[in-house]
């Protein structure tokens, strides 16, 4: 379903990703962890297009976004990254639109739906996320928690194949991540394809079917969770779980 092969980005002199390889089966849920730097969200950012790679391939359902560090046309560069849907650490949410209206506004200007169908997904999907009553409110007014609640539920509108998330809770007071962690979880187990860069190792423990560690541009170490987090094989992973966990 995702399929990298040896990503590389700099920017200038700076090589941020360096041969990267991987790949991601429809329903698994991937968490990338590492230390500040490692490039983790630039590796995200470049699945969806919000960053050019310098060189390597990435294939979306079998359909090259890019290969061989030549990207496609700007039509199919839409329509593949279409099927993918992003949450930020920041929420990234419209402060001047309601909720709902924050959830709405892609399904009615991109898609052009039907605006009934728009109005019973954005009142399903908020149920979904618990923020049936918040409808009307403005982000302002939300706690951080749900703000990315309303983030992930915006996301969700475009009916993603593929959700990517960097560091969904990293901007949350502690006591808030469970509730945001809880609809990631539940994603999860409706089987939604999913790459989770995370600083929370006991949510990738628990909902990633693999792990992988991105150190220094490249991918150092993969596995499930008990492999990485029970028995990880590289003195740099032992090094960087014993200072995050
Ligand atoms: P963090 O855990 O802090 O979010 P990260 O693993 O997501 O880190 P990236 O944001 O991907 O790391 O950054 C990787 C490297 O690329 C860093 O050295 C960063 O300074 C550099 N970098 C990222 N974006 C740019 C940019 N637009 N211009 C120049 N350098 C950049
Ligand atoms: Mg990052």
């Amino acid at each position: 379903m995702i399929e990298i092969h040896n990503l590389k980005k700099s920017f200038g002199n700076l090589d941020v990703l360096r041969k990267v390889n991987f790949s991601v089966a429809p329903g698994e849920v991937v968490a990338v962890i590492g230390p500040s730097g490692s490039g983790k969200s630039t590796m995200l950012r470049s699945l969806i297009h919000l960053e050019e790679v310098t060189g390597g391939s990435i294939r979306i359902q079998g359909e090259a976004l890019v290969e061989d560090g030549k990207y496609a046309t700007p039509a199919k560069i839409k329509s593949i990254t279409s099927r993918m849907g992003m949450v930020f650490q920041h929420f990234n949410l419209f402060p001047h639109l309601t909720v709902q209206d924050n959830l709405e506004l892609a399904p009615k200007t991109v898609k052009k739906e039907n605006a009934a169908e728009i109005r019973r997904r954005s009142e399903e999907l908020l149920a979904k996320v618990g923020l049936a009553d918040k409808a009307n409110a403005y982000p302002a007014n939300l706690s951080g928690g749900q703000k990315q609640r309303v983030a992930i539920a915006r996301a969700l509108m475009m009916k993603p194949e593929i959700l990517l998330f960097d560091e969904p809770t990293s901007a949350l007071d502690p006591e808030l991540t469970g509730e945001v962690l809880r609809v990631i979880k539940q994603l999860a187990e409706e089987n939604m394809t999913m790459i989770i860069v995370t600083h929370e190792m006991n949510f990738a423990r628990d909902v990633a079917d693999r792990v992988i560690f991105m150190d220094n541009g490249e991918i150092a170490e993969e596995g499930t969770p008990e492999q990485i987090f029970g028995n990880p094989q590289l003195e740099r992973t032992k090094s960087f779980l014993s200072r995050v966990e």
